[in-house]
């Protein structure tokens, strides 16, 4: 199973580079056989885009504490 083995790598490898970018027809196509028939990777998948989403929140969360903040607290 190396052919497998190596599909898994690569495919974490597109997984990230899908959050920061949007993937190639190609890569996306690749991504999408392979989450299919590899449960492992459908996991890993699930996993990606809720540390994304949660990061997302995060961000909006921080932002409007700060702005909720900012008035209310002048640093003097
Ligand atoms: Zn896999």
């Amino acid at each position: 199973m190396m052919f497998r083995l190596m599909m898994c790598r690569e495919i974490t490898k597109l997984m990230s580079q899908r959050l920061d970018a949007p993937l190639g027809t190609k890569d996306r196509l690749l991504l999408r056989m392979h989450i299919g028939m590899c449960g492992a990777c459908r996991e890993c998948s699930e996993q990606f885009e809720l540390l994304h989403i949660a990061g997302e929140k995060y961000q909006e969360l921080t932002l409007a504490t700060d702005e909720t903040n900012g008035p209310n607290r002048a640093p003097e």
